[in-house]
């Protein structure tokens, strides 16, 4: 096994990560920008290097930065953790070149994933259905542009290719806005992303969004951990993650992910992967595909009791999965709520000084963040700075135990969306299960007016 990983993150995600490693014996090495060298990760790591000044381009993105760290301390592998570069081909390819091992797919699998045109079409060969679209970067000829729109049907979203965060994506609702929607997507792309490249798919109207974790080795065993329903969303981006879902029957679980798990073991996949889909009316259509942990994986570590970030260590360094498939249970139900610093109605970020902190605890409530009182939140980051993750027998139970861990969290001197998640907690639909991926833009507009 590895001696001592470097982790190229920072926040929860970090110290999750520093955990998995300090368990299995693992010397851990944090890298920070000079914002960050009083943050958790930083102190609760074995040595930390300061990789560059504030803004992320400079630190957190700065490749020769942190191959640089993980030579001068010695490291053997590096851990991307989610966001920054974990999805970033380039960085995979430069740290392999440089000798270290790389905690994630190989990096054409990443470039191929990365490509949300690619990954269709790869999935469509593996046999995943998807959603109905061109599968085709988008040309400039808008007779051609306009009759494929008329082939889908209206509403369709034209979609960057390289898009991710929410970002990059506008729908389209009739055919005299479609061509200008297309040129504004392909500008916005080419300057947010570096890539115009813009596809056009059907915009599903009222679709839940339902994706599966996946695990693989290099040994060919392929698995599934169940689903996640992710469909509380605000602006594309989750509020409120939670596993299993309430529309899923266990015959339909195993339905899917049965095919989800060959469709990696025939693509030959490695690590930990999401794939992402939409759900309407019984059928799932994939979006895209995750070739990291995701910021919701603890939901899915609660109910199968899996370490998923131990499994990645693992299965990077050449050793088969430590469970099989039929291994997996499925046992109560988990909830996570994302909580951000800023304010729950306006979303305007809430940086600064938190005076007091006190996690909520007890039976099943789990906490990942990276908060101490005292600390000074940056505002150049993320505006994530806690996940609560609870977990129930039943799905009611879960709700009732994250309505009490909510009430227990004490995150002062900063705004943050706690108050956002009791009032959802007290919503009817959301109690019984009953949202898609609209319910909470359209839940928040009502309570705004
Ligand atoms: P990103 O990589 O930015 O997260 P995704 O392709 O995963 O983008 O899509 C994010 C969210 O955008 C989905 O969960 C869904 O809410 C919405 N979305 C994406 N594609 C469609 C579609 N074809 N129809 C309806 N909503 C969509």
């Amino acid at each position: 096994m590895f001696d001592k990983i470097l982790i190229a993150n920072r926040g929860e995600i970090a110290l999750r990560i520093q955990r998995a490693c300090k368990e299995l014996g693992i010397a851990t090495v944090a890298v920070h920008s000079t914002a960050d060298a009083d943050a958790m990760h930083v102190r609760l790591a074995d040595e930390s290097v300061c990789i560059g000044p504030p803004t992320a381009r400079d630190s957190y993105l700065n490749i020769p930065a942190i191959i640089s760290a993980a030579e001068v301390t010695d490291a053997e592998a590096i851990h991307p953790g989610y966001g920054f570069l974990s999805e970033n081909a380039d960085f995979a390819e430069k740290v392999l070149f440089s000798g270290f091992v790389f905690i994630g797919p190989n990096p054409e699998t990443i470039r191929l994933m990365g490509d949300k045109i690619s990954a269709k079409n790869a999935m469509i060969a593996a046999g995943i259905p998807c959603v109905p679209g061109n599968n085709d970067p988008l040309g400039d000829n808008a007779k051609k542009n306009l009759k494929l729109a008329l082939e889908i049907g209206y509403p369709v979203i034209i979609k960057a290719a390289g898009g991710g965060g929410g970002r990059g994506m506008r729908t389209v609702h009739t055919e005299a806005a479609l061509i200008n929607a297309i040129t504004m997507t392909k500008a916005e792309a080419g300057s947010a992303f570096g890539n115009s490249t813009v596809y056009m798919e059907k915009f599903l109207e009222d679709p839940r969004h339902i994706e599966f974790q996946v695990m693989a080795d290099s040994h060919g065993n392929a698995i599934h951990l169940g689903e996640r329903d992710c469909s509380l969303q605000r602006r594309h981006q989750k509020v409120l993650e939670e596993a299993p879902s309430p529309v899923l029957s266990p015959e339909e679980r195993e339905r899917m992910g049965g095919i989800v798990a060959k469709a990696m073991a025939d693509m030959h996949y490695r690590g930990a992967g999401t794939i992402e889909f939409l759900w309407e009316n019984g059928a799932f259509y994939f979006i895209e595909m995750n070739t990291r942990l995701q910021v919701e994986h603890p939901v899915t570590e609660a109910i199968t009791g899996v370490d998923l970030v131990r499994e990645q260590i693992r299965i990077a360094d050449g050793k088969p999965l430590s469970v099989r498939q039929e291994d997996i249970e499925f046992n109560g139900h988990s909830i996570e709520c994302r909580i951000n610093a800023e304010d729950p109605w306006t979303f305007a970020p809430s940086p600064g000084l938190v005076s007091a902190y006190h996690p909520a605890g007890g039976m099943n409530v789990r906490v990942d963040s990276g908060l101490y009182a005292g600390y000074k939140i940056p505002p150049y980051y993320d505006s994530m700075i806690a996940k609560l993750i609870v977990k129930g027998r039943t799905r009611e139970g879960c709700i009732m135990r994250l309505k009490r861990a909510l009430e227990e969290m004490v995150i002062n001197g900063v705004k943050t969306s706690i108050p956002l998640h009791q009032a959802l907690m007290n919503e009817p639909d959301f109690i019984h299960g009953d949202y898609t991926i609209k319910w909470l833009e359209e839940w928040l507009a009502a309570r705004a007016s």
